[in-house]
């Protein structure tokens, strides 16, 4: 099974509209977005969902009022002041609850259950382009890299189920958690970046991150043309890490066009800039092991 998964060390950078464009181009495949707290996939490939599921995950304590005897106990022991007492009725705010379970602990009478806690829901879909596998992260939860690991292990599933083998992936932008866990098991991390200071700076990061974990990546150069010094320190620094810059790409307002009637780059009449793209994609085959007419 390949995995194509494309990152930037920040939002912004059109790594959405480019893996929509990837999906668009790739024979067979899954898509697949891990950018679970901010997932903008759909918007292009308006996924028509098929299943979904609750993601449950941590946990949130709970009291029964029937066996509670109003003790108080619970409410001393809580370090993060989550639970409250409402005229001799105790109750946790569950905004507040850090799952430490030491209230679970500490109850006299074992009235504190300990539930996991819905963070989410995940789709299987249908789409134009293929299935699609994503997410949605309800606010204020944690635990996204937890379901990205779900989510790649769905995609993985799938790709197997439909004889596919290959798996495009809109990461997280950033180098936290949820990141790390849409890395594992990549066949190619493809990172995207701008020539800013910012760009080379979180491009820094993301490279360090790939050879932690010794995964092979690869550079995209989005709106190249902003600044030819800091285009040519990606260029040095890539060198300098023996990583591949598989293109440019210009600064160009068919991307928010596009982005507008819904469409990936490369659909629709051939532009320019859709001529790029589609060479970068063919610029991607050898180093995700496919032959280069693919
Ligand atoms: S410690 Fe248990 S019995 Fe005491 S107030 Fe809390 S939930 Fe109720
Ligand atoms: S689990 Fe920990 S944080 Fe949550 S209510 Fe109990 S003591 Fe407080």
């Amino acid at each position: 099974m390949r995995e194509l998964v494309v990152i930037s060390g920040k939002g912004g950078t059109g790594k959405t509209s480019l893996t929509a464009a990837f999906a668009h181009l790739a024979e067979k495949k899954v898509l697949c977005d891990l950018d679970v707290d901010a997932p903008d996939l759909h918007l292009i490939a308006e996924p028509t969902i098929q299943r979904s599921g609750p993601f449950l995950s941590g946990h949130v304590a709970e009291i029964d009022g029937t066996a509670c005897t109003s003790c108080g106990t619970c409410m001393e022991v809580c370090a993060y002041g989550a639970i409250q007492n409402v005229d001799g009725r105790f109750t946790v705010a569950s905004g507040h609850c850090e799952g430490c379970k030491v209230c679970v602990a500490f109850c006299p009478e074992q009235a504190i259950d300990f539930p996991d806690r819905l963070c989410g829901t995940w789709y299987e879909s249908e789409t134009r382009f293929g299935p699609m596998i994503h997410a949605q992260l309800d606010p204020g939860q944690e635990n996204s890299g937890k379901l990205v690991t779900l989510l790649k292990a769905k995609a993985r599933e799938h790709a197997q189920q439909k004889g596919v083998d290959l798996i495009v992936s809109d990461g997280a932008p950033g180098i936290g958690c949820p990141v790390i866990s849409s890395l594992s098991q990549a066949t190619l991390v493809l990172l995207v970046t701008e020539p800013t200071p910012s760009g080379l700076h979180d491009l820094e990061r993301v490279v360090d991150l790939c050879r932690h974990f010794r995964l092979p990546s690869a550079v995209l150069i989005n709106k190249a043309d902003l600044n030819q010094g800091y285009q040519t320190a990606i260029h040095t620094f890539c060198q300098s890490r023996d990583i591949p810059v598989v293109g440019h790409l210009p600064h160009d307002p068919e991307v928010t066009r596009a982005m507008i009637r819904g469409q990936a780059v490369t659909e629709g009449p051939e532009t320019p800039f859709g001529a790029q793209v589609r060479q970068i994609w063919a610029n991607l085959q050898p180093l995700l092991g496919a032959p280069a007419h693919t």
